[in-house]
């Protein structure tokens, strides 16, 4: 089922802090609407890479189950090597770096606030450090409820 990509935001120069709701209701097993996502630099450099605090909280005005969420996080410049925290897998292409965070949202309504850290690289450290985050979309997909239904 192909999900149409949701870039909505706005970007505070000033802080350096990316900002994203989604946009409408999919329907079906996934959705783009349910998490309000976030992202800042929080150490431009590490010694190899550029340290972004990354934030989605879900909405508690949908009752669905989730199991994963894809997170795709746009940046600025080319990234050479990416990676992110716990369980989460993580690839990146191009000026892509794509997150697919496992949880087990089970709350309904429960407004689950999760944060988690993206390590980027770029060609040199210059560019590392400068690079910001322009964009962030997602799909969050849905398990069954005891009901057998997906919302
Ligand atoms: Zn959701």
């Amino acid at each position: 089922m192909y999900e149409k990509p949701v870039v909505l935001g706005s970007e505070d120069l000033s802080e350096g802090v990316f900002t994203a709701s989604g946009g409408g209701a999919t329907g079906g097993n996934t959705s783009t609407d349910c998490w309000t996502v976030g992202g800042k630099s929080s150490q431009t450099w590490n010694g190899s890479h550029n340290v972004f605090e990354m934030s989605a909280v879900h909405s508690t005005a949908v009752v669905h189950i989730t199991d994963h969420v894809v997170f795709t996080y746009t940046f600025s410049a080319p990234i050479v090597n990416a990676y992110s925290e716990g369980s989460n897998e993580c690839s990146f292409n191009g000026n892509v770096v794509t997150v697919t965070r496992f949880l087990h949202a089970n709350g309904y309504n429960s407004g689950d606030n999760v944060t988690f850290k993206v390590w980027v690289q770029c060609a040199d450290q210059a560019t590392t450090e400068a690079v910001t985050l322009t964009g962030i979309s997602y799909v969050c997909t849905h398990v069954m409820n005891v009901q057998g239904q997906n919302d």
